[in-house]
């Protein structure tokens, strides 16, 4: 049976402007407890916006759209003072635009500093970690319930490939 080395964990998935990590931003952020306990918000945002999302991720967002400032007030609130191991999938951007969010040093991060990657969990079970979806149905997942490119849906997606990957039960 598998074990993870800690079960201090917090899921969550962002959708950004754009893959230059100079200019990007997040414009909207899921995150999911192990309990299922759900945070999402959507950011309001001035800046450049590339062709793919403008194509695939504006057209999802409904707003109402919260500042900065509140928005990391409430991510805060979610996420608690444990610390927990941030946990998305292919995490590059997700987190060094959650770095952005709450700026620098990393001593305001309300998430533990080493981030966790579920694609390279698949990736160290032989299988392709490009196929998130593939294996979320492998895993009996029905992934017909998923809006891919949501971040909270794929928020979700993230927590329930891990939680039973690892036959974790909620609380
Ligand atoms: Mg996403």
């Amino acid at each position: 049976m598998r074990r993870p080395f800690s079960n201090n964990v917090i899921f969550y998935d962002t959708e950004f402007s754009n893959l230059d990590p100079h200019t990007g931003e997040i414009l909207s952020i899921g995150m999911v407890k192990i309990s299922g306990e759900e945070l999402y918000l959507e950011l309001e945002h001035a800046g450049p916006v590339g062709d793919w999302v403008k194509e695939h991720i504006i057209p999802k967002l409904k707003g109402p759209y919260v500042r900065r400032e509140e928005a990391r007030r409430r991510i805060k609130e979610f996420v608690g003072d444990g610390k927990p191991y941030a946990l998305s999938y292919v995490n590059a951007y997700d987190t060094l635009y959650f770095y952005k969010l709450f700026g620098f040093p990393r001593g305001d991060q309300p998430c533990y500093w080493l981030p966790v990657d579920i694609s390279s969990i698949i990736f160290g079970v032989g299988k392709d970690p490009a196929k998130l979806f593939e294996y979320a149905a492998e895993l009996g997942i029905d992934t017909k319930q998923y809006t891919q490119h949501h971040a909270l849906h794929d928020a979700r997606l993230v927590r329930d490939v891990y939680t039973k990957f690892f036959a974790i039960e909620p609380a």
